[in-house]
């Protein structure tokens, strides 16, 4: 069999490339069977990337690159379980249009759904809700293409510790070929955005949580903050007397009601419609997910950096809310969690000083990396972090013995 000559590859922002031996797009689980099986016969390392808007050095390869771009869409839908089965490679906007299309609603989404679905899962990817598990949490199967081709079926029926090992992975048990959601009845949500002072959004911190199904904030520490980001003029929906050092609020809930509003400031519409923002790719983005109780307090000392030491960094430092979830490497493993991302200028900027000096005040408080963005974790820190590290390697090892699905960057991690 023959396996195409590969070429130049890079991520979404352009601080990763590399250029990869081999590069092919199956577009079923046969052909990415076969294609497997080939590779690893002839010793390639296998990498598969999604659509590349992870920050980490995580798909590089020098053997062969996969890529699912071809191999998209739902497969089975289940209509009694309330559960979807889709290719890997299907892009989580075109997953959505069919799940609206069925009557169905992912249960929350993250900021942006460019992402290939099994990509954002590898990942642990996220949204906002103290109640709501990131995108791996509605995970109940898989089939995942191991190192001679045959097939490992992951589900929650048969193996909640292999699921548990699997949901999120990082590429590290093989190519992901086939993913089973749990998915809701379809419903709309009701979006409210505004600005408040940095000190009276702290006052409602607890409360928004507690009362809303999705509440998140951007800090900005200079006017200039939000456009960096797109995010909307709220002026006209502000209870500050600033345009700096304010937080750009958001809460969404779900509603029965269908009729869009008439303020700018506030949408109703399909789930899938109201979750993804607009970004542009100018920014390096670290984030950690911190400890539920310390979220407040790990924030206003990030603040206090910005303002004080890196006032030249000025992106706005998103914070948003994740529930407990019990997959291995999870950043959200048994923890509920606050996530604060903090991001660096655009290529050719050094941004590494301040983002180091984020990371010190961020491990004071036990956070985990998340594994798509910049972070600063070693294997005594995977190790500290993640009671289940060493079961993950030994699973991973198990599946995986000759190290065909691992690259520099993973090695030392999981390795
Ligand atoms: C603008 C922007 C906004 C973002 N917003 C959020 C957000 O709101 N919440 C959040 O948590 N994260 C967010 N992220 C991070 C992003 O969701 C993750 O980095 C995600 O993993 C990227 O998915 P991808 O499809 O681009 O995968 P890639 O970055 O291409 O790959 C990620 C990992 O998945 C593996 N992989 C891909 N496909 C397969 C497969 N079929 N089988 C096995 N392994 C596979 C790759 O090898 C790699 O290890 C954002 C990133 C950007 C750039």
């Amino acid at each position: 069999m023959d396996i195409p000559r590969g070429g130049h590859w890079r991520n979404w922002v352009g601080n990763q490339s590399f250029v990869a031996g081999h590069m092919a797009a199956p577009s079923s689980e046969e052909e990415l069977a076969a294609l497997m099986k080939e590779a690893t016969g002839r010793g390639l390392n296998v990498r598969c990337a999604g659509s590349g808007h992870s920050f980490t050095p995580i798909v590089a390869t020098s053997g062969m690159l996969l890529s699912l771009k071809d191999y998209q869409g739902v497969l089975h839908v289940d209509r009694g379980a309330n559960r979807v089965t889709v290719a890997a490679g299907t892009k989580i906007n075109a997953l959505t249009q069919h799940l609206k299309q069925a009557g169905f609603s992912l249960s929350n989404q993250g900021d942006i759904d460019s992402q290939a679905i099994a990509g954002a899962l590898a990942t642990g990817t996220h949204g906002t809700g103290t109640t709501l598990g990131n995108l791996s949490s509605q995970v109940v199967g898989m089939r995942i293409v191991r190192p001679d081709g045959s097939i490992l079926e992951v589900s929650d029926r048969t193996d909640a510790d292999l699921l548990h090992a699997t949901q999120v992975n990082l590429g590290l048990f093989g190519v992901v070929s086939q993913i089973t959601l749990q998915v809701m009845d379809s419903y709309n949500l009701h979006e409210r955005i505004w600005r408040e002072d940095f000190d009276a959004c702290m006052e409602m911190h607890d409360e928004l949580a507690a009362r809303h199904r999705h509440f998140s904030f951007f800090w900005c520490p200079k006017s200039e903050s939000r456009h960096l980001y797109c995010l909307p003029d709220t002026s006209q929906a502000s209870n500050s007397a600033k345009d700096y050092d304010v937080c750009e609020v958001k809460v969404m809930d779900i509603t029965s009601e269908t009729q869009p509003s008439e303020s700018p400031f506030e949408k109703i519409a399909y789930s899938s419609e109201v979750y993804p923002i607009e970004y542009v790719p100018n920014f390096h983005e670290l984030e950690y997910a911190v400890p539920a109780s310390y979220g407040k307090q790990a924030l206003c000392e990030v603040r206090e950096l910005i303002l004080t030491k890196h006032t030249d960094c000025i992106y706005p430092v998103e914070y948003r809310f994740t529930a407990a979830d019990p997959a291995w490497i999870s950043p959200f493993y048994e923890q509920d969690s606050v996530t604060i991302s903090c991001s660096g200028g655009p290529n050719g900027v050094d941004y590494w000083p301040f983002l180091r000096d984020v990371d010190d005040i961020l491990r004071r408080y036990g956070s985990r990396p998340h594994w798509g963005k910049l972070h600063f974790t070693n294997r005594d820190d995977v190790d500290r972090l993640f009671p289940k590290a060493a079961a993950f390697r030994e699973l991973r090892r198990s599946v995986d013995p000759e190290g065909f699905f691992l690259n520099d960057h993973l090695r030392t991690l999981f390795g």
